[in-house]
């Protein structure tokens, strides 16, 4: 049976402070759990969050890498960078990365290689906008932002990749998507990998949704047979909150 994976992605927020307090505060209320969890954190915040989640069930990612190890890239970070400070996950092709900062199926895929090589787990974040939607094409975009993601990724590496399927229109909303939908939406993705690699990998790879989830949808969601947990924006910045969408079985 496939875990679950319950990833928080801070976005923007949090000074080192803040980050600190969250934790102390988090770490009894979620220290009973089985589900994998993991705080997506901005870069000021990692030394910090490593530092502090030591002896903890927490693991720690970054929001974005670059696919270069060094070089002249002002204000860029390596995936070598995160590596070396003991970062495990790193979030990649976020709607809001790839609306904002020119990301694209292209540059993710080459962020995936990059951070794959260097021992980073990547969390891809694939969904379609509302017009998307209202056009009937949510499972192309999907699907192809899948694939694109994924290519030239040799099989034995789909064990460390998640896959966060977001639709845009349920980022920040309050809007979630219907239990029904999510869940489709994570089954034509697991088809699309098993077409890419084989069924062993496509039954096996983890697919969260994210799009609003709060402590009051979570259970619906995550007990649906494809959703493997959840990517989690602003109700991950509450450490109570998030700790009952963490513990969402009890
Ligand atoms: C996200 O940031 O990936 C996200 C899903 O945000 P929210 O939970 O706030 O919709």
């Amino acid at each position: 049976m496939r875990r679950k994976v319950i990833a928080g992605n801070w976005k923007m927020h949090m000074l080192p402070n803040e980050a600190i307090n969250f934790i102390q505060e988090i770490v009894p209320l979620i220290k009973d759990t089985k589900n994998e969890v993991i705080l997506c954190v901005p870069y000021t915040d990692l030394f910090y969050v490593l530092l502090n989640v030591q002896e903890t069930n927490i693991k720690v990612g970054a929001q974005n890498v670059h696919w270069e190890e060094n070089g002249a890239y002002t204000g860029e970070i390596s995936p070598k960078m995160l590596k070396s400070i003991g970062v495990e996950y790193v979030i990649i092709g976020h709607s809001e990365r790839r609306q904002y900062f020119n990301e694209t199926d292209e540059t993710v895929n080459k962020k995936v290689k990059s951070a794959l090589n260097y021992g980073l787990k990547p969390i891809i974040c694939v969904g379609e906008t509302l017009e998307q939607r209202e056009n009937g094409e949510t499972k192309k975009i999907i699907t192809t932002q899948t694939r694109l993601a994924l290519e030239g990724i040799e099989k034995e590496k789909m064990k460390d990749i998640i896959i966060a399927y977001e639709p845009i229109w349920a980022i920040g909303t309050g809007k979630t998507a219907t239990v029904e939908d999510a869940n489709e939406s994570i089954k034509a993705i697991r088809k699309e990998i098993e077409e890419i690699y084989d069924s062993n990998i496509s039954n096996e790879v983890i697919i969260q949704y994210g799009g609003s989830v709060k402590s009051t949808n979570a259970k619906e969601l995550f007990t649906a047979s494809d959703i493997d947990g959840g990517l989690v924006g602003g109700a991950s910045l509450k450490p109570e909150e998030f700790a009952k969408i963490i513990n969402y079985e009890n």
